[in-house]
């Protein structure tokens, strides 16, 4: 950028010097030739008056002499008169003789005498200024009058001329010089930082400012390139905030998202996609999307958009490693504004979850309807047989009714289960809690199922040393997640085993433990017996009037008591189920 500043300062810099150069000649000529013709001017009017004297006395005479010694004296000059036959007639010299100035005399007569005319010379080897004049008296020319003088203060003069010209030209330059660079630096300031501030913003950085404190052009200059700059950020921010927004957008969007371009390449993947699908982003992007797909289905869809040009919405089972997922997948085809192909778009939104709870709606309408078959078509089948003339034997009869009986029973409890789930299951179920006794609650299970425990000849072993255990918690759904508890201790037992029901109250927790010396169940079992109607042993449950049902609701209830459960269990020998329930109780609402 300098070099601007110095190539102006240069060039202008060249000018002047011409400029001054052309100057100096033209004065110093000026005054050369001015002095020069004041010079000669006077030498003429000396050899006018030198001629006048010599023609009062006449050339040839003898008084001459002495009056021209006194002329060049007087004029301090050398004097010469010459007679028309061209020999000296008187002669004086003003200082010493030059060794040139016989001969140069001689010559000079010899070209110029015949001419009858003045001349002026300047003579250099003997460093004398020569001026002849004719004597004309009367219109004859009597002879010839040289007035020859040295010419050192010619000389001198046109050195004095020639150093005070170059003294104050040379002068002049300096203060112009000095002028003319800071009226440069003035105007290639600006311009200077205009253009770093413009090659900053050719390179991205629209930070870049200049400074404006110039009221002329170049702060125009200024001004307008901070404005060009200003509105560059500003577009920059915008573009920037745009692409944020458009970027979190997609990448925190909840479905996977894949955009093809015209060309069939992968240009986007986002981070959905490449968690679903458990994908490498180097294997997708910017490969063709036939290369980069597993799944021959994907594909297809794909092809068929790049076909029809129409938007594609269809459902897909992707087995992705031991999963099988589903998707419905959106594609659309991305059509600019004049016709042109600029790609497609797929969007695949994971509908695995739903599918699931459509099945588990699917098998609890199968499930619930086959448990209430059973009982009713029992029911059904009794009372035909009793109908048909059964009920007239008194023991068939009563041993109908009694199975009847059973039946309605397990029919009773099942629906009471089921209205049970569905009321805990329904929103906006909520718990009464208040401060409640564990210690009560259990005296009080215990009680119910110590018959039930007798009757199969269990030990039914309570370890609870304490006076109270206070929690908060809803006392009777309590009650019913132990019932259930306890109850299944007791059915899943063989006769003559032990239940034990350990309870600790700690600061914060109370933590109740429900084990039992019965069947047990495989490791693989126990995630599931928390669905319903999920049994490891139907008949026995059953046998036992087991609904499939109780440890649904015992999950349900625990978790609105912001409780944890926790199962281990081996088969054959025993069950435990450990309960903890923390004190306070936050949050139980549902
Ligand atoms: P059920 O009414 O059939 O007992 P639950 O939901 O209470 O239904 O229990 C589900 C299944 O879990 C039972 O059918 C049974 O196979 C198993 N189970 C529950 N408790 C125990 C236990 N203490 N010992 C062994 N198996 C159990």
């Amino acid at each position: 950028m300098h070099k601007f500043r110095t190539r102006l300062l240069f060039g202008l810099l060249t000018l002047i010097i011409a400029v001054l150069i052309g100057l100096g000649i033209l004065i110093g000529q000026l005054f050369q030739t001015y002095y020069i013709d004041t010079y000669k001017d006077r030498i003429k009017k000396e050899a006018e008056l030198t001629e006048t004297l010599v023609l009062k006395e006449g050339i040839d005479s003898t008084n001459l002499q002495p009056i021209i010694e006194t002329i060049s004296e007087q004029l301090e000059s050398n004097v010469a008169i010459i007679n028309s036959e061209g020999a000296i007639v008187t002669e004086a010299l003003y200082g010493e003789k030059s060794p040139y100035y016989d001969r140069t005399l001689e010559q000079l007569l010899g070209d110029n005498r015949n001419k009858k005319k003045s001349f002026y010379e300047i003579r250099t080897e003997d460093d004398l200024f020569f001026y002849g004049m004719p004597i004309i008296n009367d219109s004859d020319e009597e002879g010839f009058i040289v007035l020859s003088l040295p010419v050192s203060s010619l000389k001198l003069v046109n050195q004095q001329i020639w150093g005070l010209l170059i003294i104050s030209l040379g002068l002049a330059l300096i203060v112009i010089l000095i002028i003319g660079v800071r009226i440069t630096s003035q105007y290639t300031k600006p311009i200077e930082s205009a253009t770093q501030v413009a090659m900053e913003l050719a390179k991205g950085n629209y930070k870049a400012r200049t400074y404006e404190n110039h009221l002329d052009e170049t702060g125009m200059l200024s001004q307008s390139i901070n404005i060009l700059a200003r509105n560059l950020q500003d577009m920059t921010k915008a573009q920037e905030m745009q692409q944020d927004r458009l970027q979190t957008l997609i990448e925190n969007m909840g479905s996977g998202l894949i955009l093809i371009d015209g060309r069939g390449y992968i240009n986007l993947v986002n981070r959905a996609y490449k968690e679903i699908f458990q994908i490498d982003e180097n294997s997708y992007l910017y490969k063709l999307y036939y290369e980069a797909f597993e799944h021959e289905e994907i594909i297809d869809i794909v092809e068929e958009i790049f076909m029809t040009e129409v938007g594609v919405r269809r459902q897909l089972m992707v087995p992705l490693k031991i999963e099988r997922r589903h998707f419905e997948v959106y594609g659309v085809p991305i059509i600019g504004n004049s016709d042109e192909w600029k790609g497609v778009v797929l969007v695949f939104h994971d509908i695995t979850e739903l599918k699931k709870l459509e099945q588990m709606r699917k098998d609890f309408v199968a499930n619930v309807s086959h448990e209430l078959k059973t009982p009713i078509t029992s029911i059904k089948g009794f009372s035909e047989t009793l109908l048909d003339g059964a009920m007239n034997e008194r023991e068939t009869l009563t041993y109908f009714l009694s199975i009847i009986l059973k039946e309605s029973d397990r029919l009773q409890s099942l629906i009471q289960d089921l209205l049970d789930l569905s009321k805990i299951e329904q929103q906006g179920f909520e718990l009464n809690i208040e401060k409640c006794d564990f210690k009560e609650i259990l005296d009080e299970i215990i009680m119910l199922l110590e018959q039930k425990a007798k009757a199969k000849d269990i030990n039914l072993n309570v370890d609870n040393p304490y006076h109270h255990v206070y929690l908060q918690g809803d006392p009777d759904r309590l009650k019913q997640i132990f019932i259930n508890l306890i109850g299944n201790a007791i059915n899943y037992t063989l006769e003559g085993g032990q239940v034990f029901v350990t309870v600790k109250n700690l600061d914060d927790q109370v933590v109740v433990t429900v084990k039992d010396t019965g069947i047990g169940m495989k490791e693989e079992e126990i995630p599931r017996i928390f669905e319903r109607f999920y049994r490891v042993d139907k008949a026995r449950s059953r046998d036992s009037g087991g609904t499939g049902l109780g440890l649904a609701i015992v999950k349900h209830l625990v978790e609105a008591h912001h409780a944890d459960i926790f199962v281990t269990s081996h088969v054959g020998e025993g069950t435990t189920f450990t309960i903890t329930f923390n004190k306070e109780g936050k949050h139980l609402l549902r």
